[in-house]
């Protein structure tokens, strides 16, 4: 079966940029599961997986038009530190921190540490970048009528009721 809208995909892939630095990857023994065609992913990476079988591997590589969207030279917002998610200790510059925003969570990077403030470049840490991924695709089958009322896939991988 090849992957096409309402197919629900399990792949692993590995992520890298133009320069070829590791940016991250599905962790070893847990794929990462979608339902395609739904928007779950990327653009460029859903288009790059469409057509593919179970068995295969490519490299799919990814402007930032079909990624994250260009950086904007947004001004820096300052944050108090107590709104950071998850944080254990204080953050460092440089580093990519959770914050609760209207919209969700949002990943920001931290420019400035103050004492009870960050400032924060709010632009996603993959913007602005051509991204490489190495993906191999472990399973592809049919949505059920469920997954396909949700809008996404369940069971491993996939969201959890
Ligand atoms: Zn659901």
């Amino acid at each position: 079966m090849k992957i096409d809208k309402d197919s629900v995909v399990s792949f692993r892939y590995r992520l890298r940029d133009a320069a070829g630095h590791d940016l991250g990857s599905s962790d070893a023994g847990d794929p990462v599961t979608y339902l395609h065609g739904h928007g779950s992913l990327i653009p460029g990476l859903e288009a790059g997986l469409r057509g593919r079988a179970a068995g295969e591997r490519a490299t799919v590589t990814v402007p930032p038009d079909q990624g994250y969207g260009p950086r904007h030279d947004a001004p820096l917002q300052r944050i108090p530190i107590k709104r950071l998610l998850g944080h254990g200790k204080r953050p460092q510059p440089g580093q990519v921190v959770a914050v609760q925003a209207a919209d969700g969570t949002r990943q920001v990077t931290v420019v400035k540490v103050g004492k009870f403030n960050v400032d924060v470049d709010t632009n996603h840490p993959l913007a602005g970048r051509v991204l490489e991924f190495d993906v191999e695709v472990i399973e592809v089958r049919a949505a059920t009528p469920e997954e396909l009322a949700h809008g996404h896939a369940h069971g491993p991988g996939g969201h959890h009721h």
